[in-house]
C-alpha cells in the first residue's frame, strides 16, 4: 500500500497547536515528516546569537519529546535547506512540502528561491501565515505607503484585521501513520547548548530561570491570565513586579502563537481590560510592518539624518554598559538581569538603551549586537524598532531630545529599589532613599550598609546632566 507523503519544514513554529502547517500536511498527507534543519549561515548577518541558541537547543528537545510521544520522528539535519529538503524529499518520495511563512527579510527571499527550487523539482510547496496576526505588507495609509506611527497603524488593525481563531492541534496521531524513519542528528550535535558554544555553562541562570517548550508556554499564558493580566495596564511598567506576560521568548520560537495569546485574553477579558495588551502585541505587529518595507533598518537608521549622527567609538564604556558596571543602579540592575536570566523587562530596556546612546553616545547598533546576543527573546522586527525607538532615528521613535534620566526613573518605577537590590546584591543594605543614585549617601550611610563605592560598586562612569548636554549639543550638530 503505498501513502502520500508530506515533509513539514519547521523553524521558529516548535508546537502542535495552532501550527498551519503541520495541520494542513496531516490532514491531506497519510504520512508527515516534520523535519528541522540548522542553517545558521542562511541568517545573513543575523544568525541566532548565543541565549537564543541555548533556548532553541532546549525548544527542540521539548518538540522532539512531544513528537516521540505521538510516534513521530522530527528529522534534525544540519546543512542548506535547499539540498536537505531535495534529498529528504526524494528518499521519502514526498509529494508536497508544507511550512510557515518566515518573515525577516534575509529567510523571505531564501524561502522564495526553495520554493521555486521545489516546485520546479515537481514538489507542491504550501506555505502558512502563523508567525503573526496579520501580514506585513497588508496595512497601508490613505496615501498606499507604509505606516510610521503607531497609533494610526493599531486602529486600521483593529479596524481590518480579524484575528482568525487557532487551530486545534495538529491531527498526526493514528494507526495509518507511520512515521518515516529517517537519518537524523541528535540535538546535542547542532553545538547550540552553552557549552558546545564555549566550553563553560554560562547558560544555568537562564535555564533556571525559564521553562522552555510548548507546555511550558502554554501554562505561563494560563497563569498570566489567572494572575496578572487583568492589572497589566497598572503593574507592566514596574520591574520588580510580576506585571508582564513573559511570553516573548515563547512568541519567538512559536512555541505559542500570537493567535493563541490573542484570543485566550480577549475570551478571559472585558475588552477595555484586555486592550492594553493586546496593544502590545500589535507592538510586535507593527515592528513587522516596519521591517517588511524597511529591510535595511536591523543596521541603519531608518531616519537618515541619524547616519552623521557623532557617535563615540571607545570600547571601555560599552563593555562596563554590558557587564551592568555604570554606577547607575537602574541601568546595572537591568544588564545583570539580562545577562542572568537572558531577558530584561521593557521599561528598563528603554533605560538602558537611552542610556547607551545618549547618555555614552554609543551607536544604537553596539546595543543592538549585544541584545542579540543576550536575549532568549532576540528578535530582528523587535530588537531593530526598539533599539531606533530608543536612538531617536526610527519610526514612532523618542524624540531625540527626550532623554530618560536614570535616577528619576528608578525613583518612579522601581520606588523601594526592590528591583535594584535582587540584581545588584552590593546595594541591597542601603535605604530606599539612596539606591537610585548611591552616590549622595553620606558616607557613615554607605559605611552602615557595606557600600564601598569604588570597590565594591562603581562610582557613576557619566554625570547624567553633563552627558544629556552633550547628546544635545551632538543633536543639535545635524539640523
Ligand atoms: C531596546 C529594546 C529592544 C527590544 N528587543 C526586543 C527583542 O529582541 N525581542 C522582543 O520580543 N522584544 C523586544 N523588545 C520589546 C519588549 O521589551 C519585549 O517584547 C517585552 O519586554 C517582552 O516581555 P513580555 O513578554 O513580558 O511582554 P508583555 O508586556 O507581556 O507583552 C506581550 C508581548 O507583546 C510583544 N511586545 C511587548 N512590548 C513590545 C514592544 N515594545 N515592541 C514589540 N513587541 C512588544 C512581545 O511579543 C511580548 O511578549 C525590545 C524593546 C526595547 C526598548
Amino acid at each position: 500500500m503505498s501513502f502520500s507523503t508530506a515533509l513539514v519544514w519547521l523553524d521558529h513554529d516548535l508546537r502542535l497547536v495552532d501550527n498551519p502547517a503541520l495541520y494542513h500536511a496531516a490532514e491531506q498527507a497519510q504520512v508527515v515528516a516534520p523535519v528541522f534543519i540548522w542553517a545558521p549561515e542562511e541568517y545573513g548577518a543575523y544568525p541566532p546569537g548565543g541565549a537564543s541558541k541555548v533556548w532553541l537547543h532546549h525548544s527542540l528537545l521539548a518538540f522532539q519529546a512531544q513528537l516521540n510521544k505521538l510516534n513521530i520522528q522530527l528529522t534534525i539535519r544540519k546543512g542548506p535547506s535547499l539540498e536537505l529538503l531535495l534529498e529528504l524529499a526524494q528518499s521519502l518520495n514526498v509529494e508536497a512540502v508544507y511550512w510557515n511563512s518566515r518573515y525577516t527579510p534575509v529567510l523571505r527571499a531564501r524561502d522564495e528561491k526553495i520554493k521555486e527550487a521545489l516546485q520546479a523539482a515537481g514538489i507542491r510547496v504550501h506555505t502558512f501565515a502563523a508567525h503573526l496576526l496579520h501580514e506585513p505588507p497588508r496595512l497601508r495609509t490613505q496615501s498606499g505607503g507604509p505606516y510610521h506611527v503607531f497609533t494610526p497603524f493599531w486602529k486600521k488593525f483593529q479596524r481590518t484585521v480579524s484575528v482568525s481563531a487557532p487551530l486545534p492541534q495538529a491531527p498526526l496521531s493514528g494507526v495509518h501513520r507511520p512515521s518515516p524513519q529517517t537519518s537524523s542528528l541528535p540535538v546535542s550535535e547542532l553545538g547550540l547548548s552553552a557549552l558546545a558554544q564555549s566550553g563553560v555553562d554560562w547558560a544555568s541562570s537562564i535555564r533556571k530561570d525559564w521553562t522552555i517548550g510548548e507546555q511550558a508556554a502554554q501554562e505561563r499564558l494560563a497563569q498570566f491570565i489567572k494572575t496578572h493580566a487583568e492589572a497589566y495596564a497598572l503593574q507592566r511598567n514596574y520591574p520588580h513586579q510580576e506585571g508582564t506576560s513573559r511570553l516573548s521568548p515563547h512568541l519567538h520560537f512559536g512555541e505559542l502563537s500570537p493567535r493563541q495569546v490573542w484570543h485566550a485574553l480577549s475570551r478571559s477579558l472585558p475588552s477595555d481590560i484586555a486592550e492594553p495588551f493586546l496593544r502590545q502585541l500589535a507592538w510586535r505587529e507593527f515592528s513587522y510592518h516596519l521591517l517588511y518595507h524597511y529591510p535595511d533598518t536591523p543596521h541603519a537608521p531608518l531616519k537618515s539624518k541619524f547616519a552623521a549622527f557623532p557617535w563615540t567609538s571607545d570600547p571601555e564604556p560599552l563593555h562596563r554598559w554590558q557587564k551592568g558596571k555604570t554606577g547607575y543602579p537602574i541601568i546595572d540592575a537591568g544588564m545583570r538581569q539580562l545577562w542572568q536570566t537572558g531577558w530584561m523587562h521593557n521599561r528598563v530596556r528603554m533605560l538602558v538603551a537611552s542610556f547607551l546612546t545618549k547618555d555614552l553616545m554609543i551607536p544604537w547598533q553596539e546595543g543592538a549586537a549585544w541584545f542579540w546576543d543576550t536575549l532568549v527573546d532576540a528578535n530582528l522586527a523587535n530588537n531593530t524598532m526598539g533599539w531606533q525607538w530608543a536612538a531617536g532615528s526610527g519610526a514612532d521613535a523618542q524624540p531625540f531630545f527626550r532623554i530618560f534620566n536614570p535616577v528619576s526613573q528608578s525613583e518612579r518605577y522601581d520606588p523601594e529599589g526592590a528591583f535594584i537590590k535582587r540584581f545588584v546584591p552590593a546595594l541591597a543594605a542601603l535605604p530606599a532613599s539612596f539606591i537610585h543614585a548611591p552616590w549622595t549617601a553620606p558616607p557613615a550611610v554607605l559605611k552602615e550598609a557595606g557600600v564601598r563605592l569604588g570597590n565594591n560598586y562603581p562610582h557613576p562612569m557619566v554625570t547624567h546632566e553633563k552627558a544629556r548636554e552633550r547628546a544635545l549639543r551632538a543633536y543639535r550638530s545635524l539640523t
